[in-house]
C-alpha cells in the first residue's frame, strides 16, 4: 500500500507560511497564523468525509440536504506544537473528541519519549486525524501512530505544516496507510534535526519560550 500525500499549496496558505517562517514575526500573529493555515489544511484533509441526506425546512419550503455522516472524528495533538493546529481545527471541527500525546525528542539521540497519552475510548471507531505542524525526523509521528494503533485506532490521517524529506520518507514507510496532508515539503534536516529552511522550533516560536 502506498500513503496518498496531500501536497496542499494553496496561494493563501503559502503566502501566511511566508510570514510563519520569518524570524521576525511576533508570537502573537505565528499563532494566528498557525490557526489559520492549520484550519485550510483540516479542510483539505476532510474533503472526503461522507455525507448524507436529511431533510430539512428552509424558511420557503423542505429540502434534501447533505450532512456529515460515517466515523465520527478524533483530533489528536502532539504536545506541545500540536495544540496550535488544534485550536484553529476544532473551530471548523467543533463536534470532534479530542486525544492528547505528549511526546518530547531526546536532545542526544533525537528519538520520541512519550509522557502522555490520552485519546477516547471508541478511538477504534473513529477516523482520527493526528496533527503536529513539523514533521522532522519523523520519530514522534510514527511513535504517536504505533501508540494510536496499539489503543485501537484503524483509520488515520495525519496532517502537518511543514516536512523534511527524511521525516516524510520514514513515516510513509512505517505507516504506508495513513495519508499524509502538508502545506510544504522543505529541503533536508540539519544535524540537530531541525528542518531547512524551516521556521525554527515551532513550540518556542508559538508559546515564545
Ligand atoms: N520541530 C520543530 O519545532 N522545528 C523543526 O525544525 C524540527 C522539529
Amino acid at each position: 500500500m502506498e500513503n496518498k500525500l496531500n501536497l496542499i499549496s494553496h496561494p493563501l496558505i503559502q503566502h501566511k507560511l511566508t510570514f510563519m517562517r520569518n524570524a521576525e514575526t511576533s508570537t502573537d500573529n505565528f499563532r494566528r497564523l498557525l490557526r489559520e493555515i492549520s484550519q485550510m489544511l483540516a479542510y483539505e484533509a476532510t474533503r472526503d468525509l461522507a455525507t448524507e441526506m436529511i431533510t430539512i425546512r428552509t424558511p420557503l419550503t423542505a429540502m434534501l440536504s447533505p450532512v456529515i455522516s460515517g466515523k465520527k472524528l478524533c483530533l489528536v495533538s502532539i504536545l506541545r506544537a500540536g495544540n496550535g493546529m488544534l485550536d484553529g481545527i476544532l473551530e471548523i471541527l467543533p463536534a470532534a473528541r479530542v486525544g492528547h500525546i505528549g511526546l518530547y525528542r531526546d536532545p542526544q539521540t533525537l528519538e520520541a519519549v512519550e509522557y502522555y497519552f490520552k485519546v477516547p475510548d471508541d478511538i477504534s471507531e473513529r477516523l482520527v486525524i493526528v496533527v503536529d505542524p513539523m514533521l522532522a525526523t519523523g520519530h514522534s509521528a510514527i511513535a504517536a501512530l504505533n501508540r494510536l494503533k496499539a489503543a485501537g485506532a484503524n483509520l488515520i490521517k495525519f496532517v502537518c505544516l511543514l516536512a523534511a524529506p527524511e521525516g516524510l520518507a520514514a513515516l510513509q514507510a512505517a505507516h504506508a496507510d495513513v495519508e499524509i496532508s502538508v502545506a510544504a515539503l522543505d529541503e533536508c534536516l540539519n544535524d540537530q534535526g531541525y528542518i531547512i529552511p524551516g521556521l525554527g522550533d515551532a513550540g518556542d516560536r508559538m508559546f515564545g519560550t
